[in-house]
């Protein structure tokens, strides 16, 4: 099996491989009503030893973090990404390894202003958050990400045209293309604003940059 390389996160998943791993943590997302799953998305800096995941809305369960670490232990990084010890206080390095990142993702806006939140981008605000980034333009945070070897950020659901050609003109890699806009808004992690669906911004291709 060919992999793209050895990084911090041990031998790095291709691409295929990442979207399976995301779809067996989280579902495919699809169906309607009470069986819809939330869309979730995980992420990753090839050069750092991180797992960022997130759930829109919610919180990722203790469990679905200890899944992640293990299957990921288990198929690309025997020593990388230590699993099962959140409880354990001396091993804080450890917990860091695969968190959820609604921990880390930062916004001045309330709660019920965050319609327009998508997965991919509460992954990006985590990344900034833990690396003390903080780019003005889409072309900075391009050039933080190639210092970390690049990225990948892959949901459980086809990116949206603005996620989409965010991660695209920032080298983020994702699978499954670009689809339409959203129906809602959309939120811009660097500028942490929200643009509404149809506003002067929203035939960008990225609302606010
Ligand atoms: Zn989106």
């Amino acid at each position: 099996m060919s992999h793209p390389g050895v990084s911090a996160l041990g031998a790095l998943p291709t691409a295929e491989e990442f979207e399976a791993f995301v779809i067996k943590l989280f579902g495919q997302r699809g169906g309607t009503g009470k069986k819809q799953k939330p869309t979730a998305a995980v992420g990753y800096l090839k050069g750092q030893a991180g797992l960022y995941l997130v759930v829109q809305k919610g919180a990722v369960s203790h469990d679905t973090l200890a899944s992640a670490g293990q299957l990921w232990k288990e198929k690309w990084a025997a020593d990388v990404v230590k699993v099962g010890e959140f409880e354990d206080d001396d091993e804080e390095e450890e917990d860091d390894a695969v968190m959820d990142a609604s921990w880390l993702a930062s916004s001045r806006l309330k709660k019920s202003e965050r319609t327009g939140f998508h997965a991919e981008m509460v992954v990006v605000s985590a990344m900034l958050s833990a690396n003390n980034w903080k780019p003005k333009t889409l072309g900075e945070l391009k050039t933080y990400i190639a210092a970390q070897q690049g990225a990948m950020i892959v949901a459980n659901a086809q990116a949206c045209k603005h996620c989409g050609n965010f991660m695209t003109e920032t080298g983020i890699g994702f699978v499954g293309g670009i689809g339409a806009a959203s129906l809602t808004g959309w939120w811009n992690p660097i500028l942490d604003r929200v643009f509404a669906h149809g506003g002067t911004e929203w035939g960008k291709s990225v609302p606010g940059l």
